[in-house]
């Protein structure tokens, strides 16, 4: 009997198998991954004579997991940091800077967010009786919308913390939870009876971790993911791509992963897929977890790559990229100026974009084949951006319900789950401590670890 199957080879699944190498025989270790390819989400593409990235580009330091786990493989010396990170939002037909004074979008120094170009003067009164309204009062959660809509108004949320804190997990703050996806408003207004305030405070005490905010790695993510797949295969983990696990079925003395080859008897199992791949695998094992897994909903983001040339545009672009708010009403969700956030991409003369498009509530964009989406996010780069020409190579890259959607009280959710999973079952990914690299890196550690617990003979 085989120990552990960790099934999913994304970035969590790989993780929670080198977790697990340092504490039992790397040999007792079987990932199974579906597709051909490892490393799920983390993909990159070649693009003109360099590559550009697909999913994510880069990871917040702020949790450390993933800045950990790129010393562990002996990465540090090849981390990057983007070249640049002032960002923009497209609003009325113009861009703006993001207003200063503001945290996570939500203003904390009015004094400096007063005479933004993206707030109108009205919402910028608004938002500034935010000290006046006295102590917030959440029962346990909400959602982000309703409660920075209540401090700051209407104009703050749907223009500033919609683009910023919606666009991260391609849905709405209107939906999303508050605990989990602003946690620093909700401490805010646990410590002080004006959020602006709480947040001022927060970032008067923060201590610097001698690390930029966001970093990547020469080679783009993909690093992270070769190089965690090259230390497993030297260690004898056994890593199995084009492999689908179908259904996880309880034995008496651990669990019978099959797939349409083979099956696989273990101890333990790591599920490290998508919450509702989850949900089906584990009908036999936990009916209550299944149903409860099957009520996450997942946004379905479309990353598309142009690639211009430089004469393109009318005078370079400056900047990361730019947010656009839910009521532009345009498919393209966020740009990022790929060349400029990461020079090392740059071909002579060509300029990358990273359009990304498609948001919870808003699926449009999946109506479209590749070429009419293209030539549709062109036409929105020369309103937004007023480039010239039509792009001189592109890619597109479907991410069909990638993005899990955290929902009030969405801790709690997980925690019913986990109390009735039996032992020997454990799960990782983004739905569980957040959408980001280093979250799911984090989740994989506490899955290895619980696990390692349970099996029979720790090394
Ligand atoms: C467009 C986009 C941009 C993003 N940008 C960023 C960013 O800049 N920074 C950041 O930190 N995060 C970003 N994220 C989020 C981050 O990339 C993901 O949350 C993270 O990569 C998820 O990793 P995972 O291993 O949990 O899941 P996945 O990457 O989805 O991996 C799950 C794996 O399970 C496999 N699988 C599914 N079903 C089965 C089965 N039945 N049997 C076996 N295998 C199966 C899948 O093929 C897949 O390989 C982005 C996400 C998207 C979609």
């Amino acid at each position: 009997m085989t120990k552990v199957v960790v099934i999913g080879g994304g970035i969590s699944g790989l993780a929670s198998a080198y977790f697990l190498s340092q504490q039992i025989d790397p040999q007792d270790i079987t990932v199974i991954e579906s597709d051909d390819r490892l490393g799920g989400t983390v993909s990159k593409v070649e693009f003109g004579s360099h590559f550009a990235e697909t999913g994510p580009d880069s990871f917040i330091t702020r949790n450390p997991s993933a800045i950990d786990l790129a010393a562990d493989l002996d990465l540090s010396g090849r981390l990057i940091s983007p070249a640049t990170n002032s960002a923009f939002i497209y609003s009325r037909s113009a861009l703006h800077p993001i207003p200063p004074g503001t945290v996570f979008g939500a203003p904390s120094n009015f004094k400096k967010f007063f005479g933004n170009s993206l707030i109108s003067k009205t919402g910028q009164l608004r938002a500034a009786i935010e000290p006046f309204l006295g102590q917030a009062k959440i029962q346990g959660d909400t959602t982000v919308g309703a409660f920075a809509k209540k401090r700051w108004g209407k104009e703050v949320t749907d223009r500033l913390i919609e683009p910023l804190v919606g666009g991260i997990h391609a849905g709405t703050v209107y939906e999303l939870s508050l605990a989990q996806c602003a946690p620093q408003y909700l401490d805010a207004a646990h410590t002080h009876t004006s959020v602006s305030k709480g947040l001022r405070s927060q970032m008067a005490n923060y201590t610097p971790s001698g690390h930029p905010m966001f970093y990547s790695l020469e080679g783009g993510l993909s690093s992270l993911v070769d190089s965690l797949v090259g230390l497993l295969e030297k260690r004898n983990v056994e890593i199995l791509t084009r492999c689908e696990s179908a259904e996880i079925l309880p034995l008496a003395d651990g669990y019978r992963i099959t797939t349409e080859g083979k099956s696989f008897d273990a101890e333990g199992v790591i599920c490290a897929t998508p919450a509702f791949v989850t949900s089906r695998l584990l009908k036999a094992v936990s009916r209550t977890a299944s149903e409860l897994l099957d009520t996450i909903d997942y946004a379905s983001p479309i990353m598309t790559l142009l690639g211009y040339e430089d004469a393109s545009f009318g005078e370079p672009l400056r900047g990361s990229g730019l947010l656009v708010p839910r009521q532009t009403k345009t498919l393209t969700s966020a740009i990022t100026f790929a060349t400029n956030k990461w020079p090392s991409w740059k071909s002579e003369g060509e300029t990358i974009l990273r359009v990304s498009a498609g948001r919870i509530g808003d699926n449009r964009v999946w109506g479209f084949d590749d070429r009419s989406l293209v030539a549709t996010l062109e036409a929105e780069m020369t309103n937004i951006l007023g480039v010239r020409s039509r792009s001189i190579r592109s890619n597109v890259a479907r991410w069909q319900k990638r993005i899990p959607q955290f929902k009030p009280f969405h801790s709690q959710l997980i925690q019913r789950i986990r109390e009735s999973l039996p032992s020997g079952v454990e799960l990782a990914g983004a739905p569980f401590l957040g959408v980001g690299i280093p979250a799911c890196i984090s989740s994989a550690s506490l899955a290895a670890d619980r696990l390692a617990k349970t099996l029979s003979k720790p090394r």
